[in-house]
């Protein structure tokens, strides 16, 4: 045998450990390398304690909530090291449970940094050892972006480091206006923390549909988060008391406990030796990948962040999964990036899948939107004002649905199952013709009847 490995996956998170199983499992010989805990940014660091915080933070809003149905919750006191060290402790068992995983399957798991030095050849970092294969994955992800050119960058934090916060911060201000921009304010701000948006654009959300990042953008600044549009940091200082002072484009000073930046992620192919076995990358550093994930070195592919596609996990598997069916199964399989769903945890929550409004009055002659407004039923015993909006976006030449957005509770739920009849291609009369359940929040997308605008007016 040539090489000594079929496989050599280089990043054990979601898009890694997927493939080494899958081929692995199909008889492979494989190896997979990690110099982190084992299950990647989603894991270890991202989808899986973000969302546990984000539970965390809504109890607040369900202890005002409370008092409308009856019950007395007398002073609520909160723990930030109980939910911590909580949310920690259910990450070491998903990473362990994804170790057993790897085993089982049959996969060599290589505790080190691999870096390639040819098409069919890496060296382990730290034991200097050196291993052939016969492929080469790359999946090793991203990280976040920090503006090393901004005075002061180093006094900053990203949501990695938000995780494991020895004291909850009395006051925090994150730039950016993204994914996790949003959810960091949702959780800090629910924590009772003092927080603000510094958003560089005049609405943050920017790739969601206008009025839903309006409306959320609206809902953030109704229970209390400071969104401030159209401004960046220019520096940042440290007080004497530790506590930091942000100095803003718009001539506004903060004075606060910490300063997050999340701003984007980028592509962790520094220090790969990609570039030496002749791979090319974009000028943000992603593998430039064809439909089945293979770089234009024949022996190397590349699936999940890394590639800068559509960074999301649920896509990382599905392209991984991909390449296993290709290389190892015998079955060509090219993962259709099209319509895939996606959502923000923020408080309301966001679900999207499909053309925004935007999208659609540029892509297609006439369409149609339906829009709906609303209380949903338990906010109103609470005396909560938030509301939830859903709009449907309708191709008017054929009555296909071509996007759904909502921004409400449960609004992540609600969008996969909508995401099955977007992908279905179906219309808005199948949509029509389906059978309400009541009472939900969920029936109002079957009980749209009137388009808010017709072809390509501008929305009533
Ligand atoms: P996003 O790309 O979502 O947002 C980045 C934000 O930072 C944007 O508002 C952007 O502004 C702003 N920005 C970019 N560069 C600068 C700069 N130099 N100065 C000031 N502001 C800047 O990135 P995130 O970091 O929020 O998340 C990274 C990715 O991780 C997401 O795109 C998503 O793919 C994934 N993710 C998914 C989640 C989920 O599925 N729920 C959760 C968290 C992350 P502008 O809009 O003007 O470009």
């Amino acid at each position: 045998m040539p090489y000594d490995y079929d496989l050599f996956v280089i990043g054990a998170g979601s898009g890694g450990v997927r493939a080494a199983r899958l081929a692995a499992k199909s008889g492979a010989r494989v190896a997979i390398a990690e110099d982190d805990r084992i299950g990647g940014t989603c894991v270890i660091r991202g989808c899986v304690p973000k969302k546990l915080l984000v539970y965390g933070s809504d109890f607040a809003q369900h202890f005002r909530d409370a008092a409308g149905f009856g019950w007395t919750v007398d002073n609520p006191q909160f723990d930030w090291t109980t939910l911590r060290d909580n949310v920690q402790a259910e990450v070491s068992r998903l990473s362990s449970l994804y170790r057993k995983n790897l085993e089982a399957a049959g996969a060599a798991i290589i505790e080190d940094r691999a870096e390639v030095i040819n098409a069919h050849t890496l060296r382990m970092k730290q034991s200097g050892e050196t291993h052939t294969a016969e492929r080469i994955l790359v999946a090793t992800g991203g990280h976040t972006s920090i503006p090393g050119d901004l005075k002061g960058h180093e006094l900053g934090i990203s949501s990695t480091q938000a995780f494991h916060l020895e004291k909850l911060p009395r006051s925090i201000v994150i730039a950016g206006g993204g994914y996790i921009a949003v959810e960091f304010a949702t959780i800090f701000s629910g924590l009772g923390v003092e927080t603000t948006i510094v958003y560089r654009g005049a609405q943050i959300l920017r790739g969601f549909d206008s009025e839903i990042a309006n409306h959320v953008q609206c809902e953030l600044r109704r229970t209390g988060v400071t969104v401030m549009t159209g401004a960046v940091f220019t520096e940042i200082d440290k007080l004497p008391d530790g506590r930091k002072l942000a100095f803003l484009s718009n001539n506004i000073r903060l004075e606060v406990d910490d300063v997050m930046f999340a701003i984007g992620r980028e592509p962790n192919t520094k220090g790969l030796g990609l570039e030496k076995a002749g791979v090319q990358l974009t000028t943000r550093g992603a593998v430039i990948v064809d439909e089945y994930s293979r770089s234009n070195v024949p022996s190397i592919w590349a699936v999940g962040d890394v590639t800068d596609r559509i960074n999301l996990t649920p896509v990382a598997i599905r392209e991984a999964q991909g390449f296993a069916a290709t290389e190892f199964m015998k079955t060509p399989t090219a993962f259709d990036h099209a319509d895939v769903a996606s959502a923000v945890f923020g408080r309301p929550p966001v679900g999207a899948v499909g053309l925004t409004e935007a999208d659609a009055r540029a892509k297609i002659d006439r369409i149609k939107v339906f829009r709906s407004l609303f209380r949903p039923m338990r906010n109103i015993l609470a005396g909560n004002e938030q509301r939830t909006l859903m709009k449907l976006i309708v191709d008017a030449a054929n009555d296909r649905v071509v996007g759904v957005h909502i921004a409400g509770p449960e609004a992540p739920e609600l969008i996969q199952v909508a995401a099955i009849a977007v992908k279905g291609q179906l219309t808005k009369a199948q949509w029509d013709a389906t059978c309400a359940v009541h009472p939900t929040a969920a029936e109002e997308l079957v009980l749209m009847g009137e388009p808010v605008a017709h072809d390509n007016e501008a929305p009533a």
